[in-house]
């Protein structure tokens, strides 16, 4: 096999979009990246709004936003302060917005890096005691696939933060 005569140095190409889609597909978002910022919020509203923990969500400007499609898909909903936006079809939560210049996504839904770690939280303070956080995992016998934290626990004072856990 003939060598080569130079060296043939391959550039990775990042990608300076990155696109988020709701589970059925109706509404496609993109955003360019870097986004401006990513980041967990642990507050109640979020909480509901996505039906787990926390939410973690990435942060963008307007301008660097935009709908692929799908933007009369979204069912709106407007509250303190605040509007979420869901895909009527599939119920995926899709934005949130706090601002008339940024606009917020959840993580989740990119299919790809949006070049923001998520290393920020919001409201802490209302972490609850039943969120995973990492803790060791076991198999779950008679179950495959299945793991478990192997028994009870119970979350350190300083990470509810004195709080009483009430849902
Ligand atoms: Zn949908």
């Amino acid at each position: 096999m003939a060598k080569l005569g130079m060296s043939h140095k391959v550039r990775e190409v990042k990608p300076t979009r990155a696109e988020a889609r709701c589970a059925c597909g109706d509404v496609v978002v993109e955003i360019a990246v870097p986004a401006q910022w990513a980041w967990h919020d642990h507050s109640a509203p979020a909480r509901r709004a996505h039906g787990a923990a926390y939410a973690t969500y990435v942060g963008t400007w307007k301008s660097r936003f935009r709908f692929v499609r799908g933007e009369d898909c979204l069912s709106r909903y407007d509250a303190d302060g605040a509007v979420r936006s869901f895909c009527a079809r599939c119920g995926t939560p899709m934005l949130y917005e706090r601002s008339p210049q940024h606009v917020n996504i959840p993580r989740a839904l990119f299919t790809i890096g949006v070049g923001r770690e998520p290393r920020y939280h919001l409201a802490i303070d209302q972490l609850r005691d039943w969120t995973y956080l990492g803790e060791k995992l076991g198999p779950l016998k008679g179950f495959p696939g299945v793991v478990w934290t192997g028994g009870r626990r119970k979350m350190p004072a300083a990470k509810t933060h004195g709080r009483r856990q009430s849902d």
